[in-house]
C-alpha cells in the first residue's frame, strides 16, 4: 500500500505533499457514462480521498464500446450506471470512499449533490443537467469542469468561480447542443482526450496549481484544433448565472415532467406522485397479466409488443419504443398505474 502512489508522488509538482491534498478532497461526477467512467477511474486510482458519482441510467450493450467500468455482465444484470462503477471503483481502490448514487439530477436536488466538494466534473451528456450544474458550482463556489464529445469532436473548459467565464457566458462559443452520441456517433478516442484534459485540471486545482482557463476544442479525426487562451474577455458583467447571480437554471420546477431522450426514442417520466410506487408490487402486478419482467434492487424492466419501460426505485421511468411523450404517458399509467 505504501508504494500504491509512488510514481505520482515522483512527479515533482505533486510530490507526497501534493498526494496527502488528493487524500484530504472530494470530488462530485455528474453523470457515468463515457467521460464520467474515464475521470471517475482516472481520480480513485490518483487517490482523491472521496469520489461521488451521480446517474440516472443503466446500463446498455450500446455503452460498452467506450463506458470502460461496465462490463457484460452488468448488461445482462440491467444494472444502473452508478451502482455498477461504485462496485468496480471500490474494487480499483479500496483506500477511497466511493459512492455511486442513482439520481436524475435537477434543480431541487443539485445543491445537495455537489456540496462540500472540492470539484464538480461535468459528465453528463445533456443541456439543461449541464447548465443546471454550472449554476449550482458557481453559487457554492466550486470549479466545474466542462467536458463535452460527441464523434470525434471534443471540447473542454474549467470553470473558476469569481475568475473565470462560466459556461452560460460561453453558450455561443460551445457545439451545437442538437448533436448527441445517440445520433452523431462516437469514438472512444476522444472521450480519453476530453478526460484526460478534465482530470490534469482537477489534479492541479487540488493539489493547489494554478489551472489555465483555455477554451480547448479537438477533431481527433480530421486533426483540426483550437485553443482560446483569451477566454477571459468573455466573461459577461450581466450574464444571469456569474455576473448578476440569480441562478435561472436553479429555479424551475423539473420534478413533475416528462423528458424525450435525444436520439434515443425514449422518453423519460417522472411520477407525480410523493411516494415511488413499490418495484415488487409493480413487478407482481405485470407478472399477473401475463408479461415478462426482469427485477434487480434497484429496477425493473417489462417488455411488450416495440415498447420497453425501465422503472427505477424514485418512481422515475424510462419509456424506450417511442419519442411522443403523450404515447409514452398512456404506457406509463396502463402498466404502472
Ligand atoms: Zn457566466
Amino acid at each position: 500500500m505504501s508504494t500504491r502512489y509512488s510514481r505520482q508522488e515522483l512527479f515533482q509538482p505533486i510530490g507526497k505533499e501534493g498526494q496527502k491534498r488528493l487524500l484530504a478532497s472530494k470530488v462530485v461526477i455528474i453523470g457515468a457514462g463515457a467521460l464520467g467512467t474515464a475521470s471517475a477511474e482516472m481520480l480513485v486510482r490518483a487517490g482523491v480521498g472521496s469520489v461521488t458519482i451521480a446517474d440516472r441510467d443503466y446500463i446498455e450493450w450500446s455503452n460498452l464500446q467506450r463506458q470502460q467500468l461496465y462490463t457484460e455482465q452488468d448488461v445482462q444484470d440491467r444494472l444502473p450506471k452508478a451502482v455498477a462503477a461504485e462496485a468496480r471503483l471500490k474494487q480499483v481502490n479500496s483506500g477511497v470512499h466511493v459512492r455511486g448514487i442513482v439520481l436524475d439530477v435537477t434543480p431541487q436536488n443539485i445543491d445537495e449533490l455537489v456540496r462540500g466538494a472540492s470539484i464538480v466534473v461535468d459528465a453528463t451528456d445533456n443541456f439543461e443537467v449541464r447548465m443546471i450544474a454550472n449554476d449550482a458550482a458557481i453559487k457554492q463556489g466550486i470549479p466545474f469542469l466542462y467536458g463535452a464529445c460527441v464523434a470525434s469532436y471534443g471540447v473542454q473548459f474549467t470553470v473558476i468561480p469569481g475568475e473565470t467565464p462560466c459556461l452560460h457566458c460561453l453558450l455561443e462559443h460551445l457545439p451545437a447542443q442538437g448533436m448527441t452520441c445517440d445520433t452523431a456517433g462516437i469514438i472512444s478516442p476522444v472521450v480519453q482526450q476530453v478526460a484526460a484534459y478534465q482530470v490534469a485540471d482537477a489534479l492541479k486545482w487540488l493539489t493547489g496549481y494554478e489551472v489555465t482557463p483555455i477554451l480547448r476544442s479537438f477533431d481527433l479525426w480530421t486533426n483540426e484544433r483550437s485553443d482560446i487562451r483569451s477566454v477571459s474577455s468573455l466573461k459577461k458583467a450581466q450574464c444571469p448565472s456569474c455576473g448578476l447571480k440569480t441562478f435561472p437554471f436553479l429555479s424551475y420546477d423539473r420534478r413533475a415532467k416528462a423528458d424525450v431522450l435525444c436520439g434515443r426514442n425514449t422518453v423519460q417520466i417522472r411520477s407525480a406522485a410523493d411516494i415511488p410506487p413499490s418495484l415488487k408490487e409493480v413487478a407482481l402486478r405485470l407478472k399477473e397479466a401475463g408479461m415478462d419482467v426482469l427485477e434487480n434492487p434497484h429496477l425493473l424492466s417489462c417488455q411488450k409488443d416495440e415498447f420497453k419501460l425501465v422503472l427505477f426505485k424514485d418512481g422515475r421511468a424510462l419509456v424506450h419504443g417511442t419519442s411522443d411523450i403523450a404515447k409514452a404517458r398512456t404506457i406509463y399509467h396502463q402498466w404502472i398505474g
